[in-house]
């Protein structure tokens, strides 16, 4: 015990930087949920934490739409930096950072870092000819193409280039890569992206184009004398190195030394090539450790369909917080489905969980047993000078339960996390049920018992509430001060760790209860 808290543990957290040709969704707020959901999680359990996120504002179709626009593409940036950030701001997301691809911290970090590759000798000049997809900003092979000829990913038309361009030797690193992802089991998950990845490796890993001249709006190629032409940094290689600039490799180097290699990195599934194997390869050419995981999680549809600009079904979150509350939504993103499978959004699947897993799981436990504490107690219990076997199994339940969902919360495995510590709820609700404190209060010669069993209950409750904080911040604030308990944050980093914040009657002498609304609102459902 005194070992782990002398040793600093440190956890570093990443969502993909987002583009801002794109305005804020569903698969941007879903991504950032998720990583916030685990930086609160790991404060909470005693580690230093670092959590980033950013936006990626380089590249031809920024510059293409600023065009449109008649604006400079900073302009653009920054109008649409505003949007994350306000949503960020809505979502309650707790990042350490935020980096902008433009600003300087970053630039000098691209432009180090290539030329640090460049001079030993794995960068060199070629030409380029393949079938470019702009909106993906992503070179085809032939046989890469759909059966269409198009775009593998988006189905979009593709045009045939040629340009000058800086290759990085990645071919060099493929076996080194193979061994690496073999060793480490756990370094690409899910499994089943693992094992694309590793075929789509074993197919051959060619040189990658890592800079463009068709570009204007990106990073400086350094200097070499062998070109006339200006090259600009191949956008995802300027993205990329946000990992490890806005981490502070040149303007924190504590922070650097601290955090790297502990990165986890959150991505969709779209984005799984580029990191798991452009930047391993690029971070093996540079010689830095590789991050820890590689996370890539899956799709949403909506009512079914996929969300597309054409059909205009992008899910707005600003409009379903506004709608049912910011922790509603956090909880039902990470509930519905396994982070790493696809899912659907629907009204009704989110009024649902709110009405049953909200409403009358964790919020009528609250309320029935202030209520109770009230009438019979004055609001006041303390701490049970006794346990019986029926106490004792609901001890046990939150034990198994707290190891289950820890474990989970370490597997980026959300939804088990939720389902233990809601079964862990509703045997509360239970517990309740079958030690009846209403017939308890009616015989005085069971005074005794009856604040045992609501002292149990709304220590039950406080461990419950504690445990739903990452996923829930506001939601589990109310509870535990009308517990009595005022103040608590997940956000702030915790000293001693889950376990010793969870466990029965360690820290907990007494409860005095207030009265309080109920946590959650009911919803019909509507056809
Ligand atoms: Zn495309």
């Amino acid at each position: 015990m005194k070992k782990a808290l002398m040793s600093k543990k440190y956890f570093y957290v990443t969502t993909p930087i987002y583009y801002v040709n794109d305005l804020p969704h569903i698969g941007h707020a879903y991504t950032t949920i998720a990583a916030d959901v685990l930086a609160r999680f790991k404060r909470m359990d005693g580690f230093e934490t670092f959590f980033l996120t950013g936006t990626d504002e380089h590249g031809s179709k920024v510059e293409q739409t600023a065009q449109k626009n008649n604006e400079q593409p900073i302009e653009l940036a920054n109008r649409v930096v505003q949007r994350f950030q306000n949503l960020w701001k809505k979502l309650l997301i707790t990042h350490d950072d935020f980096i902008r691809t433009t600003e300087e911290r970053h630039k000098k970090v691209v432009t180090h870092m290539i030329k640090t590759v460049l001079d030993q000798g794995d960068i060199y000049l070629g030409n380029y000819e393949d079938w470019y997809c702009t909106p993906c900003e992503t070179f085809w092979t032939k046989t890469q193409l759909d059966n269409k000829g198009r775009c593998p990913e988006c189905h979009r038309e593709v045009q045939k280039l040629k340009e000058e361009s800086y290759f990085f030797k990645m071919s060099k690193y493929e076996a080194p890569l193979i061994d690496y992802i073999n060793k480490n089991p756990h370094f690409i998950e899910p499994e089943s992206r693992r094992n694309e990845i590793l075929s789509f490796i074993k197919e051959g890993l060619r040189d990658l184009s890592i800079s463009r001249t068709t570009v204007t709006w990106g990073v400086p190629m350094p200097q070499t004398d062998k070109t006339n032409f200006p090259h600009i940094v191949y956008i995802w290689f300027d993205a990329l190195l946000n990992y490890v600039s806005g981490l502070g490799y040149f303007d924190n180097k504590d922070r650097f030394q601290k955090f790297w290699p502990e990165a986890i990195h959150l991505i969709g599934k779209d984005i799984l090539r580029h990191h798991t194997i452009y930047w391993p390869t690029f971070l093996m050419a540079l010689g830095l450790p590789l991050p820890k995981k590689i996370f890539a999680h899956g799709w949403w549809t909506h009512e079914g369909e996929k969300m597309s600009k054409s059909k205009g079904n992008f899910i707005e979150p600003e409009a379903l917080i506004d709608e049912y509350g910011v922790d509603p939504l956090r909880y039902f993103v990470l509930r519905e489905i396994p982070f790493g499978s696809d899912g659907d959004f629907s009204n009704s699947a989110l009024i649902g969980r709110i009405n049953s897993d909200l409403a009358d799981d964790y919020g009528n436990l609250l309320n029935r047993t202030i209520t109770m504490t009230l009438k019979y107690q004055e609001g006041k219990v303390l701490k049970p000078s006794s346990i019986t076997p029926i106490d004792q199994e609901l001890v046990e339940k939150y034990t198994s339960m707290r190891i289950s969902y820890k474990k989970n919360m370490d597997d980026i495995a959300f939804h088990k996390a939720l389902t233990a510590l809601w079964e862990a709820i509703r045997f509360t609700n239970k517990y309740i049920d079958s030690n009846e404190p209403w017939k308890l209060s009616k015989d005085e010669s069971k005074k005794e018992r009856l604040n045992d069993v609501l002292g149990f209950t709304l220590e039950a409750i406080r461990i419950a509430s504690v445990l739903i904080s990452p996923f829930m911040p506001q939601t589990a604030g109310k509870a535990l001060s009308a517990l009595g308990i005022q103040g608590f944050s997940c956000g702030t980093a915790k000293e001693k760790g889950i376990d010793a914040l969870c466990g029965f009657w360690e820290n907990q002498k007494e409860f005095k209860v207030q009265k309080t609304d109920p946590l959650f609102k009911k919803y019909e459902i509507s056809l």
